[in-house]
């Protein structure tokens, strides 16, 4: 099959780490017979310095224009004093709103050959933990009706927590569909005892239940969650939540794996075209220096394979390598704690031999 793909390189290490992952994926084309055609699109501060703008029209339309999204980071020292609405960073609110992306998938895995990186008492995460965690990302709180007015006490601020049954149900068939993919364990969380909003959300995911027998589904309060998350996370399977809560409980859960540069996310919308990226930023401390870590990317890439064209060998045959590359001891310097270590170009090689 022919795919093709928007390149989205960004900032700082960006480039680098968006260079690794087509790489691997050129060598998964030859392996499996795909070709993935690769198409460049500005984005970020490196946008802003050749147009003006930190998505030019062309960039939103060649991602529409795609059968999926690859994207490196985007932000740096240079434009960090630029007024909010021209910031780097603003691209990527406007890419994934024109994309209509309404789901965040991120991962939190604790690969066996990392478990010395976690930051958790290793009697905890004996046997590791894989989490994943689907986010509302285009409704609650964070786009509510919001505003300041004149209160009781003076001055107030307010902000919104509106679901809709449409938004609340379409995250919740992603999730259970995700679980049905993995161990079919979906944990749904909310706030339900103080929020209605997380009420019509209960009921929701409850009435959903139904259509899906084989997924053990249970509720949790999203205080509760975050204690779980550190007294025991590998109880987790699927998680489902609300944008705000997702926000708070992915950056916990992320934490936890202790390797920032290992961490990929898939964000989805109605279709089948989704935006992936690393979780973390453009590093502009590491950047043009090969020693940032591809492997977020890297597995990035091994995401869309598997949401967006559904190609499941070959996202497994990138996730082993990934694996093994680990367990043979390779590391970048971000995970070597000192010791000798391998450049970007050196373990995206050391991947590509393990294919
Ligand atoms: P960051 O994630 O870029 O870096 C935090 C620390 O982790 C740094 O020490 C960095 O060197 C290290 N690090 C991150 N990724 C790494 C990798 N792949 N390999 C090795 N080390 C890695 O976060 P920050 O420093 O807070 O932000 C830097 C810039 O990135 C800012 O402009 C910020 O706005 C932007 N940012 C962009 C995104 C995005 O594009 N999605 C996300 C977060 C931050």
């Amino acid at each position: 099959m022919n795919y093709n793909i928007a390149l989205l390189k960004g900032d700082g290490i960006g480039p680098e780490i968006v260079d690794s992952a087509v790489k691997v994926l050129e060598v998964v084309g030859k392996k499996f017979g795909h070709v993935f055609n690769f198409t460049p699109y500005l984005i970020g501060g490196s946008a802003i310095d050749a147009t003006g703008e930190p998505l030019p029209k062309e960039t939103v339309e060649g991602c529409l224009a795609s059968d999926s999204v690859l994207l490196g980071a985007v932000g740096g020292p240079k434009w960090d004093t630029l007024p909010g609405n021209m910031r780097p960073e603003k691209a990527l609110l406007g890419i994934r709103s024109a994309m209509g992306l309404f789901t965040n998938l991120r991962p939190a895995k604790l690969y066996p050959a990392l478990k010395g990186d976690c930051p958790l008492r290793e009697d905890i995460v004996a046997n590791g933990f894989d989490i994943m965690i689907v986010r509302e990302l285009t409704g609650g709180i964070y786009f509510g009706e919001r505003g300041f007015r004149e209160g009781k006490y003076g001055e107030e601020a307010y902000d919104t927590e509106c679901y809709s049954r449409m938004e609340i149900e379409r995250i919740c068939k992603v999730a259970f569909e995700t679980a049905m993919k993995r161990n079919k364990k979906l944990v749904s969380i909310d706030k339900a005892n103080v929020l209605d909003s997380s009420r019509l959300w209960r009921n929701v995911v409850h009435k959903m239940a139904k259509s899906y027998p084989e997924v053990e589904v249970s509720d949790m309060l999203v205080d509760n969650a975050a204690m779980q998350l550190v007294r025991n996370p590998a109880q987790f399977d699927v998680i489902v939540t609300t944008n705000m809560f997702g926000d708070i409980l992915s950056d916990e859960a992320s934490q936890i794996t202790g390797s920032i540069g290992m961490l990929p996310s898939a964000s989805l919308g109605n279709n089948t075209r989704g935006l992936y990226e690393p979780i973390h930023g453009s590093a502009p401390d590491i950047a043009g220096w090969n020693v940032a870590n591809p492997i977020a990317t890297i597995l990035s890439a091994a995401m869309m394979l598997l949401y967006s064209f559904n190609l499941t060998k070959e996202s497994e045959a990138i996730v082993n390598a990934v694996n093994k590359v680990l367990e043979a001891g390779y590391r970048t310097a971000d995970l070597a704690h000192g010791a000798p270590s391998l450049s970007t170009t050196e373990i995206t090689d050391k991947i590509i031999e393990n294919l």
